[in-house]
């Protein structure tokens, strides 16, 4: 047994020791869509190691997307060893592990076992499309729209887990009599984390359990009807907690022995975290896999008019939750991959940058994205991708630049209805994600938007901000001030395109966004 004078309690802050000194870090694991990092941050928000591995897209059917669970499973143990010793660090430089990972992805897996029935599915899946369709009934997609601030759609996990239960005999049996653990992949990691099945805690945080539809917003807890409805039965659900406490001690067995894992965010909602996007008002938007504008809106849940969803922001120990407003867009950066992968159009995503500025323009051509559906604002399953515009003059450049302008024309479109929504004028737009080293991109935002593009100087606010959750319920840091003090302004792009210019591709864009409506 590693002593490490820790004070183990359910919330609030533990006593480690070593918090006051000097040398201590706090790291983080970020479960991304195509990767899992771990990171360590000094207390001044600084990178101090970082260490990332790519995970395999599993594409067993047109529309569905898989991951292999105990594949990340392995990853995660891998980058947590790689980035300590890159570092040269020990676990007992360590004062907290927080958590963070992409949402809705759904896992089920053998509580005595640890082994998954079935690989996840990823958020971007489109199998439960019927299901979805079935539980809408004759009220349509809203149905549940109070309760859980989500539409009926297949990008939430509830629907997953339902089809899972459907699909693996004998699954519904064993869920209901608590052999099965049902998870989002914060619940599967940090099950892991601590012991697996050798005692390995079973939780979830608001922010995750916000994007199942089985838990009610305004009590955060699962909700009964929900969950019948849903078919996913209680014994199988993780506890959910707020998103900074100390949870328990990572497992004896891994990296970082006794190290308390003390914070827990959704990606997106950790983004916001990092960006330090406090204060009701403040906003931010990530470019990664997808795209996902959050904006802080209070203590209160906000529901929208104009196809946004209402989303848990952040919870901190026993404090109000805090809740936001979310534009969630399925296909930016995963486009790049696309055009990299399935056309060979070049080998790095890196590369579309050089290829999109051999030529001026769009060259006519729209890149309408649709793979998944459209998601906000529009929230058309039946869409699927097109190219529209093409003709003879059209080449890869053209298209390398259709494909990245298309992240912008839906952030744009995103944002008006959060300016509708909310009566919110957009000051400047805060951004991160794997896109934003993207100049061409982060001008064309700009342009599009007329309004300035602001990047920090740390990219990485997924995993920033969950390892200021875990740091503040430690006393790492001390308040929400020092995260407000850390936040420094590195890059920012100024619009400069001509008013009649911006109108022009915005509504050739609309028209090519029609096209793409019912063909799936
Ligand atoms: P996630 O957290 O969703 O896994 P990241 O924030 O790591 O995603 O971003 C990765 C995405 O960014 C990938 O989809 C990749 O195609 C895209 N990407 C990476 N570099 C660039 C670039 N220079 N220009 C455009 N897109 C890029």
């Amino acid at each position: 047994m590693i002593s490490r004078g820790l004070q183990w309690q359910r919330t609030g802050a533990c006593d480690t020791g070593r918090v006051g000194s000097e040398n201590t870090y706090v790291a983080a694991i970020d479960q991304g869509t195509t990767s899992t990092r771990a990171m360590v941050f000094d207390r001044r928000g600084r990178v101090v190691s970082c260490e990332q591995i790519e995970h395999e897209q599993i594409f067993p059917k047109a529309g569905w997307v898989e991951h292999d669970a105990q594949e990340i499973w392995r990853n995660t143990r891998r980058v947590t060893a790689a980035a300590l010793a890159s570092a040269d660090l020990k676990y007992d430089d360590i004062a907290a592990c927080g958590l963070t990972n992409q949402r809705e992805t759904t896992v089920i897996w053998d509580r005595e076992t640890g082994v998954p029935i079935h690989n996840a599915i990823v958020w971007q899946d489109t199998r439960t499309g019927d299901l979805c369709t079935e539980l809408a009934g004759d009220d349509g997609p809203g149905r549940y729209r109070d309760k859980t601030g989500l539409p009926l759609s297949t990008y939430f996990a509830g629907p997953k887990a339902r089809w899972i239960l459907d699909s693996v005999e004998g699954s519904r049996e064993r869920a209901e009599n608590g052999e099965l653990c049902f998870g989002t992949m914060d619940s599967w990691i940090s099950w892991n984390m601590t012991g697996g099945a050798d005692g390995g805690l079973h939780i979830t945080d608001v922010t995750n359990a916000s994007r199942t539809m089985l838990m009610d917003l305004r009590t955060l807890s699962w909700d009964e009807s929900l969950c019948a409805d849903f078919g996913v039965p209680a014994a199988m659900l993780p506890e959910i907690h707020s998103s900074a406490e100390v949870y328990g001690p990572l497992r004896e067995h891994g990296s970082l022995p006794g190290v308390p894992l003390a914070g827990i965010l959704g990606d997106q909602q950790a983004a916001t975290f990092g960006q330090a996007c406090l204060e009701p008002g403040e906003a931010k938007n990530t470019y990664g896999t997808g795209n996902f504008l959050l904006l802080n809106t209070g203590t209160e849940p906000v529901f929208s008019d104009h196809g946004l969803l209402t989303t848990v922001c952040y919870r901190i120990g026993d404090q109000d939750a805090r809740y936001a407003l979310e534009g969630s867009i399925a296909v930016t950066g995963s486009l790049v991959q696309w055009l990299r992968d399935n056309l060979g159009l070049f080998s790095h995503a890196s590369e579309i940058e050089q290829l999109a500025t051999q030529v001026d323009d769009n060259g006519g051509a729209y890149f309408v994205p649709a793979f998944s559906g459209l998601f906000a604002p529009r929230w058309r399953s039946d869409a699927r991708g097109v190219i529209v515009g093409l003709t003879r003059f059209v080449n890869k450049g053209h298209l390398a630049r259709a494909a990245l302008e298309a992240s912008a024309f839906q952030t744009r479109e995103v944002i008006e209805a959060m300016q509708a929504d909310s009566g919110v004028e957009l000051s400047t737009l805060k951004v991160d994600g794997g896109m934003v080293v993207n100049d061409l991109l982060m001008q064309f935002q700009a342009d599009i938007l007329d309004v300035p593009v602001v990047r920090p100087v740390v990219n990485e606010t997924t995993a920033l901000g969950a390892a200021y959750a875990a740091g503040l319920a430690v006393g790492y840091w001390d308040s929400e001030d020092e995260i407000r003090a850390n936040w420094a302004e590195d890059k920012r792009w100024e619009p400069s395109m001509d008013a009649s210019e911006r109108d022009r591709l915005y509504s050739e864009w609309n028209r090519a966004v029609e096209h793409s409506f019912d063909l799936a």
